[in-house]
C-alpha cells in the first residue's frame, strides 16, 4: 500500500505495552503485531542471565554481567529494571528516548509492575494494553494443554495468573482473547488509532499550517 500523506507526517512514537497471565496469548499477539507492522519493534532488554541456545547478542537481549548492570542502576541508565529468579532485567533509556523521537513505536511484553514503573517514568508516551482470557477454566485448559507438568506446577501458575488478573485496572485497554485473530485485529485497530493521537503527531502544525497559507 503506498504511504499516505499521513503517514509521511512526522509523529512521535510510543511505547505499546502488552500484559496477560501466561497463558492468555500475549506472546502470539506480540509475533503477530510484529510480522503485520513495520513500524513497531521490540523493545531489547538487557540481562545478567546467560545466553540460551539460538539467543542472539542484541536481537533477544543486550547480555552483561552484574557489574555493569550494577552500574547502569546507578547511572540511571534504565527506564526500569527488576530482578527474576535471580536475574536481572532492565529496559535501556537512551535506546527508546532516541527511537520515539525518531517515530519508532516499541513493544514491551513485561507484567504489570514493569508497566507501572514505565508509565511513572514516560506516562504520555505509553499505551498499555492487558489480554484477558474469556475464563478462568479456559485458561487452565490452556496452561494444562502445553505439557505434562505435575498438579503443583499448574497450581502455581494459576496463582500467579489470578495475581496478575487483580492488575487489570492498571491498563488503558482491556481485550479478551476468545479468539486469536479477532484479538489481533481489536490490538492493531489500538496501536493505529493511538498513532492518530494528535499530540503525537508533531508534523501537523507545519503540514496544517501549509494547508492554510
Ligand atoms: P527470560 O529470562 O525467560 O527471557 O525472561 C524472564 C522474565 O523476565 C520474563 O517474565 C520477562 O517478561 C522478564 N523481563 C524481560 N525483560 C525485562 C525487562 O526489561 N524488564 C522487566 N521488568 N522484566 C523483563
Amino acid at each position: 500500500m503506498a504511504n499516505s500523506s499521513q503517514d509521511k507526517l512526522q509523529r512521535r512514537g510510543l511505547m505499546f505495552v502488552l500484559s496477560s497471565p501466561s497463558g492468555a496469548g500475549k506472546t502470539t499477539i506480540a509475533r503477530k503485531l510484529l510480522a503485520a507492522d513495520p513500524g513497531i519493534g521490540m523493545s531489547v532488554s538487557v540481562t545478567t542471565r546467560p545466553m540460551r541456545p539460538g539467543e542472539v547478542e542484541g536481537k533477544d537481549y543486550h547480555f552483561t554481567d552484574r557489574t555493569s548492570f550494577d552500574r547502569m542502576v546507578e547511572e540511571g541508565e534504565f527506564l526500569e529494571w527488576a530482578e527474576v529468579f535471580g536475574n536481572c532485567y532492565g529496559t535501556p533509556k537512551a535506546q527508546i528516548k532516541a527511537g520515539l523521537k525518531a517515530g519508532q513505536d516499541f513493544l514491551f511484553d513485561i507484567d504489570w509492575q514493569g508497566t507501572q514503573q514505565l508509565y511513572q517514568r514516560m506516562e504520555v508516551d505509553v499505551v498499555r494494553v492487558f489480554l484477558l482470557p474469556p475464563s478462568i477454566e479456559e485458561l487452565e485448559h490452556r496452561l494444562r494443554s502445553r505439557g505434562t507438568d505435575s498438579e503443583e506446577v499448574i497450581a502455581g501458575r494459576m496463582a500467579r495468573a489470578r495475581a496478575e488478573i487483580s492488575h487489570w485496572d492498571g491498563y488503558d485497554y482491556v481485550v479478551v482473547n476468545d479468539d486469536i485473530d479477532a484479538c489481533f485485529a481489536k490490538v492493531h485497530g489500538i496501536l493505529q488509532a493511538e498513532r492518530l493521537s494528535r499530540t503525537r503527531q508533531t508534523g501537523l502544525v507545519d503540514f496544517v499550517r501549509a494547508m492554510m497559507r
